[in-house]
């Protein structure tokens, strides 16, 4: 499986690469969270990533790493031209596969259209 640092490590690289501009906010070295739930992670945050250079046309990509006691909330956030009405889940399977694979570690994720897109993932901690 693949720590979240260093799957940041080819996003950062990838983003760069797409001439978007990366921030991250919060630390990726997870302690509180199972290793099958931060590769589920890492895997979410690809999709997501791979997602706003192929279809979002940002200036700017930004992961926001929020711990709390119970959870962990990361988000993925772009400025680019948002996700059109109803192409949601049916377009591809990238949305599907990250829902689903979420709750197998009994997470779950949200769309929030601000403008842009965030990508709202949350995952229990694994001992609080
Ligand atoms: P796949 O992931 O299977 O290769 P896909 O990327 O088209 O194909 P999804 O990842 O499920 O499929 O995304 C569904 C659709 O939502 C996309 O086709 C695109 O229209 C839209 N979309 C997803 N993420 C973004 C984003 N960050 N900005 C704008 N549109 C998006
Ligand atoms: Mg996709």
């Amino acid at each position: 499986g693949i720590r979240l640092e260093d799957e940041l490590v080819h996003i950062q690289q990838f983003l760069a690469a797409a001439e978007i501009d990366y921030m991250l906010e919060g630390n990726p070295k997870l302690t509180n969270t199972s290793l099958i739930t931060e590769n589920v992670l890492s895997m979410c945050i690809k999709e997501a990533v791979t997602n706003v250079v192929k279809h979002s046309g940002a200036k700017s990509c930004s992961i926001l790493i929020e711990p709390s006691r119970t959870d962990l909330v990361i988000k993925v956030k772009d400025d680019g031209t948002g996700i059109p009405g109803n192409d949601l889940y049916f377009k591809g399977h990238g949305l599907q596969g990250m829902r689903e694979r979420l709750e197998f570690v009994n997470g779950c994720m949200d769309i929030v259209r601000n403008g842009g897109t965030t990508i709202v993932i949350k995952v229990p901690n694994a001992f609080h």
